[in-house]
């Protein structure tokens, strides 16, 4: 049996198409236009490219997309100044800090202090309160395109077994949280779990978030289960060159599963498309309209 291949970058190209459309429609009917922040503190060449597609992707749906790039030393007063000021700003909808944070800087101190109902990556204490007791909040962007996908790919979760492998704030726990929200039975692997081999064969639906290159091995994967692969791993391949592999054996995996997200082209370009989504809909609740689906 070959996976049925979940197409990440066809299903957010439809995404930010709706998104662009809805956009369209709040310029046109309210004179509005969401606009989204990105704070990026230092010089970590791989937040720099992931700024880069956001501010890209945020100004192409139609959005306003503003960039501040702080030195690696900036203070934790002066960035706490400029998140009271986006906080403060109508025009604003959306703050996101990207992560990591150089040291010096308390990023949970800085992520409570962006307003909740501008936190469109989810991370702050009082949406990760409201999504685990099952209000409306904002998602955190990755998890949510997860669940995009599982829900396209499946229609109902309602009763699956689902593995997370990983239980970072980002990933793992908000994970596990959405597909409890749709009725799975979840378990979250780490990496003290025992037996995982034997947890993850369990598993209708794995997620795997773990940050180690190709770790997950197709005898790990019950036949016909759905491959969902968070990791971004840059690996040397035999010339030297690099490649971007995720944290699931991509060649043996494909080989049992029902269906196998990919490495590039499945959950990341899902995560900015739900970041240019959770905008949109933080522009409409502060502005008491009706937000999109
Ligand atoms: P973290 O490093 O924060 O978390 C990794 C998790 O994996 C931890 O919970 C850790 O367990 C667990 N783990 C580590 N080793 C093992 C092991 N041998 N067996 C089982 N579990 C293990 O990573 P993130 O959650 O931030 O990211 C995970 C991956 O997803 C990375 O590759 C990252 O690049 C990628 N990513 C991709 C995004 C996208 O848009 N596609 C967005 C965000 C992340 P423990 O807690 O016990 O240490």
């Amino acid at each position: 049996m070959t996976a049925q291949v979940i197409d990440g970058k066809a299903f957010a190209a439809e995404v930010r198409g709706k998104v662009a459309e809805h956009v369209k429609r709040l310029k046109d009917k309210h004179d509005l236009v969401p606009g989204l922040a990105v704070v990026l503190v230092g010089e970590d060449p791989a937040s720099q490219v992931y700024v880069r597609s956001k501010g890209k992707q945020t100004t192409e749906v139609g959005m306003k997309s503003v960039e501040h790039k702080l030195d690696v030393d900036t203070s934790e007063a002066d960035l706490l100044a400029l998140i009271d000021k986006l906080n403060k700003d109508e025009s604003i909808h959306g703050i996101l800090v990207q992560l990591p944070l150089p040291k010096h800087l308390d990023e949970d101190l800085v992520i409570n202090s962006i307003d909740p109902a501008k936190d469109v990556d989810g991370f702050h204490i009082s949406n990760v309160g409201l999504l685990g007791t099952g209000q409306k909040s904002m998602v955190p962007c990755t998890p949510l395109g997860c669940l995009m996908m599982l829900r396209e790919h499946h229609g109902s979760l309602s009763g699956m077994d689902a593995v997370v492998i990983g239980r970072s704030n980002i990933v793992g726990k908000p994970m596990a949280q959405l597909l409890l929200g749709d009725s799975c039975t979840v378990t979250i692997a780490h990496s003290r779990t025992k037996d995982l081999a034997d947890v993850v064969r369990r598993a209708d639906i794995v997620v795997a978030a773990v940050g180690r290159p190709e770790m997950v091995p197709g005898d790990w994967i019950k036949e016909g289960a759905t491959v969902i692969d968070v990791g971004i791993n840059r690996i040397e391949k035999d010339d030297g060159k690099t490649k971007l592999v995720g944290d699931v054996d991509y060649a043996s995996c494909e080989e049992r599963a029902g269906a196998i997200t990919p490495v590039p082209g499945g959950v990341g370009p899902m995560t900015i498309a739900c970041l240019l989504a959770n905008t949109l809909t933080a522009a409409c609740r502060a502005n008491g309209i009706e937000e999109p689906e």
